[in-house]
């Protein structure tokens, strides 16, 4: 099997590529018969695999290395390319969604392709081409800025990814300066992170008032492919979270203060700070982490086994944090090849355990998916696809102990009362976006108020008045997807949802559990969210209900929990 280092990458030619749709998007339109329209179809699959696998290639070496220049013009150039190229693919879509074939195709390949289709085409027109490479660049500013940190801590230079473990320092004078340096530098940096915000959320006003919306919300739900809910389910959603995880993440935090002998309300390094002990931290090297997430894989079952020999063995995981690397983590797909790839920076922490459960969830249920067609249906909708990466953390419980040792129990409380903690957290980075972009014309200073506001709803557990830019409400400027991808944040949530139910079902029967969570995965992206929980049995969040039973359990699995071994 060839390796990432041996995959060639050569950049796709923007007109040849705009030639060959014209061409093919011609002989759909004028197919006589559903095999002749099926065959320029799949020519079109296999094109779009193709320049995928290309960009792809060229993100994550850029990703890898930022300072690399060619890799650097390569992901600008394709960043820039890929608006002009919309151009193409809407066109060629458009025919898809005239054809007379339709029946046919729905017949063939489900019908989720053609609902997604349809939220596509409204979430585009060729008049917003320019809009679209504006706010292209303006995102990749955003993340060159932050990957050019040079936080000055302790007479070192640091990024912002390795800054994390003193942020977790269990030396409480440690851990809160580095708080207050990380916080500095985006303070430091404020000016330039405002008016970047300021520029994306006036570009993409000016595209939703195109395609005819009163403002970006509607069109933000469309771009991220929302085909089985609306807004008035997210505010359900919304409600329930206030009403039944709000109190339940209160108590989480209420003990961690107690435990911990500091103020309650928690300051922004305390909270940070799960035990006085510290935070569970993976045993061994990254290459014991890996080495141990094949283990996990290979005694869960067949299937994760086949799939994590694939990945190592293929070089598909870059894992280990280095200057000039982007920060953050990622799955993403090279089709091509039909494998996954994981991005991600190891620093010490109990993350890097997830980068072996949640990325690697993501990339397994790809790795299921890789032989479905059409492409577009390996994957669903972005709020299931955290469902198969939360819900795999949860299910490499009984293998805590081989990534933390002796501090396993630490990990699973911390685990669960994270999930309780998140979810309002994610809840009010996904209300904060509404109230943004309902309200266009907010000075950035009223979106720090905004942001101030939110936090006493949604995080009542926190103080406000502590560390600069934190407590300036401005800390949603250091996430990352309020810049990049609007309203993407409430798929974590509502995953999260879904994934604690899969761990209720795990604490009763961890095998049946299992066999659920691969009805749900073996589907990929023939279904729609709702589909998907329906079709492993559960419940989908909007109700008051779904929320409400997780929470109930999993307070008493925190309270039955022996609270003296946690220091
Ligand atoms: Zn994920």
């Amino acid at each position: 099997m060839i390796k990432f280092s041996q995959m060639p990458y050569a950049r796709p030619d923007l007109d040849k590529t705009k030639a060959f749709y014209a061409e093919e998007t011609e002989c759909f339109r004028n197919a006589k018969t559903f095999e002749e329209a099926d065959e320029a179809f799949l020519k079109v699959q296999e094109e779009e695999k193709h320049y995928s696998t290309m960009a792809t290639i060229a993100q994550i070496r850029h990703d890898i290395d930022s300072t690399d220049a060619f890799y650097d013009e390569e992901a600008r150039e394709l960043a820039k390319a890929r608006p002009m190229l919309r151009e193409s693919t809407h066109a060629w879509e458009q025919a898809l969604l005239a054809s007379p074939f339709r029946k046919d195709f729905e017949k063939k390949y489900g019908e989720v392709m053609f609902l997604n289709l349809e939220l596509e085409a409204r979430s585009f027109s060729p008049e917003i081409v320019s809009d679209m490479q504006e706010e292209s660049l303006l995102c990749i500013e955003y993340s060159n800025l932050l990957a050019s940190a040079q936080i000055e801590f302790e007479g070192s230079t640091y990024t912002l990814a390795q800054m994390t473990p003193f942020k977790q320092s269990k030396d409480d004078a440690q851990r809160r300066s580095a708080w207050i340096a990380e916080g500095a530098w985006y303070t430091a940096n404020g000016e330039k992170l405002d008016e970047i915000y300021d520029k994306l959320v006036a570009i993409r006003t000016r595209m939703a008032k195109k395609l005819g919306f009163d403002n970006y919300i509607p069109l933000g739900y469309l771009r991220m492919q929302r085909n089985c809910y609306d807004q008035k389910d997210v505010e359900a959603f919304r409600a329930s979270v206030r009403e039944n995880l709000v109190p339940v993440a209160e108590e989480v935090c209420k003990k961690q203060a107690e435990r911990l002998g500091v103020q309650y309300p928690l300051s922004f390094a305390d909270e940070a700070l799960f035990y006085r002990s510290g935070n569970a931290r993976p045993v061994g090297t990254a290459d014991d982490i890996l080495a141990n997430g094949r283990k996990f894989y290979h005694e869960l079952s067949p299937e994760t086994a086949e799939f994590i020999d694939v990945m190592l063995d293929g070089e598909l995981m870059d894992v280990v944090a280095k200057k000039g690397k982007v920060g953050g983590g990622y799955c993403t797909s090279l089709p091509d090849y039909k494998v996954p790839f994981i991005f991600s920076n190891f620093n010490g922490t109990q993350g890097d355990v997830e980068v072996i459960t949640h990325e690697a969830g993501h990339a397994f249920a790809g790795y299921m998916a890789r032989n479905i067609v059409p492409t577009e249906c390996q994957w669903p909708s972005l709020e299931s696809c955290e469902i198969h990466s939360m819900s795999m953390e949860f299910f490499a419980w009984p293998w805590a102990g081989d990534f933390f040792g002796d501090q396993q129990d630490k990990f699973r409380y911390k685990h669960l009362s994270d999930a309780l903690t998140f979810i309002p957290y994610g809840t009010m980075v996904d209300h904060f976006q509404h109230e943004v972009y309902a309200h266009p014309e907010y000075t950035p200073e009223q979106r720090h108020d905004i942001w101030r506001d939110l936090l006493k709803v949604y995080m009542p557990w926190m103080r406000r008045d502590d560390i600069p830019f934190y407590g300036d409400g401005k800390g949603w400027q250091r996430q990352h997807h309020i810049y990049e991808s609007p309203f993407y944040y409430i798929d974590y949530c509502l995953a999260q949802s879904v994934a604690l139910q899969f761990w209720a079902l795990t604490q009763e029967d961890h095998a049946a559990a299992w066999k659920r969570y691969m009805d749900l995965v073996k589907l990929a992206g023939t279904r729609t969210f709702r589909q998907l929980t329906d079709a492993a049995g559960l419940e989908t969040p909007f109700g008051p209900e779904a929320l409400r039973k997780v929470a109930a359990k999993a307070k008493e699995w925190l309270e039955g929990f022996d609270a003296g071994k946690l220091q």
